[in-house]
């Protein structure tokens, strides 16, 4: 089986989209990422998925917590400008949740500790445990091969 089989075959995997963050010496820094899922319930834990050559890894181990912002439909720029997909460098107003930055607006905010990471092939996987969350009304940002959607977009109505 080749990579690309393998990608397009993940990539029919439709998910949310998300921005992780953290702070070393007080700076920010943030990525997307749509490899985040919930692990427990009690307690309560999620996991998320990072790429051995990205930045964030290095932040992530360092800091020993991160927050996830789980966009909404309408931060498409969002999640292309923390991809890396956007040549300028911008000038990011975070929020501030539980002393973390955190993306305005976006439809959920979560701030973890890593309770345990594993290194699972070129990713690590971290599984944060979660210490607080805060829920906004509105619609999610969702992919799904390798395009964004709206949830109540075309697609969306054709599997109605
Ligand atoms: P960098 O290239 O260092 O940063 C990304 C961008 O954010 C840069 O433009 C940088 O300037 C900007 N930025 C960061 N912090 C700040 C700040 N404080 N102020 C202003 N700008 C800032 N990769 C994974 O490993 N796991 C995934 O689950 C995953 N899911 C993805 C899902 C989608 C939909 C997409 C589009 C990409 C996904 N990626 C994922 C790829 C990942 O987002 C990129 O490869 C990313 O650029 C690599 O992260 P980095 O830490 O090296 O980012």
């Amino acid at each position: 089986m080749d990579d690309r089989t393998f990608r397009t075959a993940m990539g029919k995997f439709a998910t949310g989209v998300t921005v992780i963050t953290t702070e070393v010496n007080d700076e920010p820094y943030g990525m997307t990422a749509n490899a985040f899922m919930s692990v427990s319930v009690d307690p309560k834990l999620v996991l998320i998925s990072i790429d051995e050559k990205a930045r964030m890894n290095n932040y992530v181990r360092k800091a020993g917590k991160f927050a996830v912002s789980i966009l909404n439909e309408d931060q498409q720029d969002m999640s292309a400008y923390f991809a890396g997909q956007m040549k300028e460098h911008r000038s990011v107003s975070f929020d501030q949740f539980n002393s973390m930055p955190a993306i305005p607006g976006a439809l959920v905010h979560l701030t973890c500790n890593v309770h345990d990471s594993v290194m699972a092939g070129d990713h690590t996987l971290y599984i944060g445990e979660v210490t607080d969350i805060c829920i906004t009304d509105g619609e999610p940002l969702t992919f799904f091969s390798g395009k964004y959607k709206q949830i109540n977009g075309p697609v969306g109505v054709k599997g109605v």
